[in-house]
């Protein structure tokens, strides 16, 4: 689900650059603004070594233009904004008076008075001098790029290596000022390759050094290939004895605790190791969208998942059959756990970490997105000493984490709480949590039926999905106990008909259920880069239909937000992650209709009727309030 739903999203679809593979077009990402830059294949980027390249040089006449008097440059930037629709003509025709009234250059004008946002300038700018333009917010690095350039170069330049081409030697460069000949000049001699100048806004320049140069992954990465290339270069063959030897040395170690300290510090998930054809990609899901951050040259991913297996304890010299494992990593204070699963492809062994916290705050169900009558309702079922409570929704959509949040309210010293699950995601201090275990006998069944002889107050089962199971949940609610469970059903409403298909009796279901929660989990807009715009008349149609009674502001006034990208949240949009809630309280009208006729949109009719925000609603309205966009609330509900 996540993969498909990455192209659906405005973030960024990352090219990873296959080492010493000659790009025919320079590597630049899609722009994320519609209508922003023409494809980097249409501006020809002149490589730019010994001659120096791109041709309209600032002009003498630079300094300060005489009063009434405009450079070229200015009036070909005019043109091109105006041409770009960025600029209206009498815009045009007030800047060009303001120039020569306060003798200051339009662009000095227009990054001052901020009329127009950086990259807009820049790429105008880029196109006057003939320089192709980056968006650098939405460009993955190259660790060897990096790596050829220190911080203190690319500080002193304002300028940024993103791309390193090996055979053709070459090194793309972008530059908040594209045509700083002495700049070019020394990254071609400290680097010692043809240097490709692209522009990009000061503003994209700085936070890409800050990133990059202090994060970390690329540069650190690139420096542990580095170190390893001028190691195993000695030995062009390398067989799985020597193996062995490789990667316990150094680099190989340092570039496997890069890529997992990055995952820890950029709240990924999972991580990704794929091998392609001629180069190695790193992908990580962050707030639950697969990105790609980085890529290494082939030569390193034997080593590379040798190394992880080691940590993990698995067979080295098994290449054909898929294994799993497992090892803790540890960063600063955080322990984090890591499951690891290793599968044979046609191009190498894929390797999935998946990373479970074992420290760090459980979120309240505040937190999660919870709020009003849904969140009324919720604690009400949960304070009540018997019954069952159920999360519904697909896989990813956060129902663990709100069984989490639950439990950790519930929580204290004098009850007992037993939790059976797969996996265990978190750890709860006093919660005795049971790990599922196939292997062994230890079903979702099998553990509950132990369970109730260890006197307990409070049951999780992470999953109902058999009769077995089914009935002993009931079973416990019915003997006084609270019960928590999960189920694989599309709304609220669903969970019922649900239930009666895996065999269980209408009046138990009736007299045992109290809540049901419907759940999806949508990102957060970034609230670095977040603007609003003025919705279209259908989406505002759209928005009123479905919220119905809970619709109350004026047409007029609605605005929509949205994440314009940038260098936090890494040029996504979104960053951070917040759920959709409908809770479904069986009311006595509910448990009627359950015995009579129980179809999910009778239910789900009674439950609106007696106040129920559906999901859908609860999604618009975090909507309106700036929370999260249309296009995510519309992603999940496809889910
Ligand atoms: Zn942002």
């Amino acid at each position: 689900m996540p993969d498909s739903a990455q192209s659906s999203v405005n973030g960024p679809l990352m090219q990873t650059q296959p080492y010493g593979v000659s790009p025919v077009s320079p590597p630049v990402s899609a722009p994320v603004a519609p209508a922003s830059v023409p494809p980097p294949s249409v501006v020809t980027p002149a490589p730019i070594s010994p001659a120096p390249v791109p041709s309209p040089v600032p002009q003498a006449t630079v300094s300060a233009p005489a009063q009434g008097s405009l450079d070229q440059e200015d009036l070909t930037l005019l043109d091109t904004l105006i041409s770009q629709n960025s600029l209206t003509p009498p815009q045009a025709v007030e800047l060009k008076n303001r120039s020569a009234l306060e003798g200051k250059s339009i662009e000095e004008i227009l990054t001052n008075t901020k009329m127009l946002p950086e990259e807009k300038i820049a790429e105008a700018k880029a196109r006057v001098l003939g320089v192709p333009y980056i968006s650098l917010a939405t460009t993955s690095f190259s660790p060897q790029a990096i790596s050829l350039l220190p911080r203190a170069v690319v500080e002193r330049f304002a300028l940024v290596p993103f791309f390193y081409d090996e055979r053709a030697q070459t090194i793309s460069v972008a530059m908040a000022n594209p045509v700083d000949l002495d700049a070019i000049e020394f990254v071609r001699q400290k680097t010692g390759m043809s240097v490709r100048a692209f522009a990009a806004s000061p503003t994209d320049v700085q936070s890409a050094i800050n990133q990059q140069y202090r994060q970390a992954l690329v540069g650190e990465v690139g420096a542990a290939i580095k170190e390893n290339e001028e190691f195993s270069g000695k030995k062009r063959v390398v067989d799985s004895t020597q193996i062995a030897q490789l990667i316990k040395e150094a680099p190989i170690a340092k570039i496997v605790s890069t890529i997992l300290e990055f995952a820890v510090t950029s709240r990924s998930s999972d991580i990704h190791i794929e091998p392609q054809e001629d180069h190695v990609r790193v992908r990580y899901r962050i707030d639950g969208i697969l990105s790609d951050k980085l890529s290494l040259p082939k030569n390193v991913q034997e080593a590379l998942v040798s190394r992880i297996k080691i940590l993990s304890d698995l067979k080295i010299d098994e290449h054909r059959t898929p294994q799993d494992g497992r090892f803790n990593f540890k960063i600063g204070n955080e322990e984090v756990d890591l499951r690891i699963s290793i599968l044979p492809t046609v191009n190498g062994e894929k390797i999935v970490m998946r990373l479970l916290r074992k420290s760090g705050g459980i979120p309240t169900m505040q937190d999660l997105g919870l709020n009003g009558l849904a969140l009324k309702h919720l604690e009400d079922s949960i304070t009540r000493p018997h019954g069952i409570i159920l999360v519904t929704g697909p896989t990813g959509s956060g129902k663990t984490t709100t069984l989490y949040a639950i439990l950790s309210k519930l929580n204290t010293p004098k009850v007992n709480i037993m939790s059976l699950e797969d996996p265990v995601e978190y750890q709860i201090a006093g919660v005795n949590q049971v790990q599922i275990n196939t292997a062994i006998g230890l079903t979702f069944a099998s553990g509950l039926r132990a369970f109730l002889r260890q006197d307990p107050n409070i049951i999780l089962v992470g999953e109902i999905r058999d009769k077995e199971t089914t009935d002993l949940a009931l079973q416990a609610a019915l003997t006084g106990h609270l019960v928590f469970s999960t189920l694989h059903t599309q709304t609220a409403s669903g969970a019922l008909p649900r239930l009666l298909d895996l065999g269980a009796e209408s009046f138990l279901l009736a007299s045992t259920i109290t809540a049901i929660v419907g759940q999806r989990i949508v990102r957060k807009i970034c609230s670095t880069c977040k603007e609003t715009y003025v919705p279209s008349p259908q989406i505002l149609a759209t928005i009123k239909q479905i919220l119905g009674p809970l619709y109350t502001s004026k047409d007029e006034d609605v605005r929509l937000y949205r994440g314009k990208g940038c260098n936090e949240c890494g040029g996504t949009g979104y960053k951070g992650r917040v759920g959709i809630y409908e809770v479904l309280p069986v009311s006595d009208k509910i448990g009627q209709i359950i015995l009579s006729h129980p179809d999910s949109v009778s239910i789900e009719k009674q439950a609106v009727l007696e106040g129920m925000t559906t999901m859908m609603q609860d999604g618009y309205l975090k909507v309106l309030k700036g929370v999260s966009s249309i296009e995510e609330v519309l992603r999940v509900a496809k889910e």
